[in-house]
C-alpha cells in the first residue's frame, strides 16, 4: 500500500536528486501535481501532504473539482490548465485558472487576455510547442513559436512565463533529451531577443530525470503522485 503523501515524497526526492546531479538547486524546479481524472479527496490528501499546484486537462471536471475544494483557497491552492483547449472553454479558463500551459495559437491567447477578469493577476501562460513533429497534434510547430510568443508577450492580461513540451514516449534515450535540449534552445533564443522566459516546463512521471537534466524548472507529474488513471469510470 502507497499512500499519496508517501508518493509524493519519493517524487520530491526524484526531483531534489536529479537536480543535485544536474547542478542545479532542488528549488529551481517545482512540482505541479496533475491531479486530472481523479477525485477532489486526492486533491485534498496531497495539499495535506504539502502540495499546492495542480494541473488539469478537463475544463468543466477542474471547474467542479475546485469549487468542491474551495474552501482550501486560504492554504493557496493553485490551478494549471494544461491540457488542448478548445475556443469555446477559453472562458472558464480565463475565470477559474492561474496559469494555462498549453497555449499552441494566437487566437487562443487573444481569448484569453479578452475573457482573463480585471479583478484576478494577470494569466500566466507557457506556448506548447510541438518537439515531436508529426507523432503528436498538439502544439505549434518549433518554427512558428518566436513570432506566437512574440504575439502572446504583446497581449494585456496575459503573462508570458515559458514553453511546454511533451515529447512522444521513447526508447530512445538520447533521442527523447534531444527534445528536451530543442525546448530549452527556443526559451534561451527567445530571451536573447528579450522575453525574460523563466519557465520550462517538460517532464513528466517516466521522464523527468532526463526534464530536469535538460533544464526543466517545472514537471508535470500525475501517475506517479496519484496512481495509474482508470479512464473508464
Ligand atoms: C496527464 C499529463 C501529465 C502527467 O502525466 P503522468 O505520466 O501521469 O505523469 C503531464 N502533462 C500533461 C500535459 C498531461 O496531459
Amino acid at each position: 500500500m502507497t499512500s499519496i503523501a508517501a508518493n509524493l515524497q519519493a517524487v520530491r526526492a526524484r526531483i531534489a536528486a536529479a537536480s543535485i546531479a544536474a547542478g542545479r538547486p532542488p528549488e529551481s524546479v517545482r512540482l505541479l501535481a496533475v491531479s486530472k481524472t481523479w477525485p477532489a479527496a486526492s486533491v485534498r490528501e496531497a495539499v495535506a501532504a504539502g502540495q499546492r499546484a495542480f494541473g488539469e486537462n478537463y475544463v468543466q471536471e477542474a471547474v467542479d473539482k475546485a469549487a468542491e475544494l474551495a474552501g482550501l483557497n486560504e492554504s493557496g491552492l493553485e490551478w494549471h490548465f494544461i491540457g488542448p483547449l478548445q475556443s469555446n472553454k477559453t472562458r472558464l479558463v480565463a475565470e477559474n485558472f492561474s496559469w494555462v500551459h498549453s497555449v499552441d495559437r494566437l487566437k487562443i491567447a487573444e481569448r484569453l487576455a479578452a475573457q482573463r477578469p480585471p479583478d484576478l493577476a494577470p494569466l500566466q501562460v507557457c506556448i506548447q510547442v510541438n518537439v515531436s513533429g508529426e507523432a503528436s497534434k498538439s502544439g505549434c510547430a518549433p518554427d512558428q513559436a518566436a513570432t506566437l510568443a512574440h504575439a502572446v508577450a504583446a497581449l494585456p492580461r496575459l503573462r508570458l512565463r515559458g514553453l511546454m513540451g511533451i515529447p512522444e514516449p521513447a526508447e530512445d534515450s538520447s533521442l527523447q533529451r534531444s527534445r528536451f535540449v530543442l525546448l530549452r534552445q527556443l526559451r534561451d533564443r527567445l530571451n536573447a531577443e528579450g522575453l525574460g522566459l523563466d519557465t520550462l516546463s517538460m517532464g513528466m512521471s517516466h521522464d523527468l530525470e532526463a526534464a530536469i537534466m535538460e533544464g526543466a524548472t517545472l514537471v508535470r507529474v500525475g501517475t506517479a503522485i496519484f496512481g495509474e488513471r482508470n479512464y473508464t469510470t
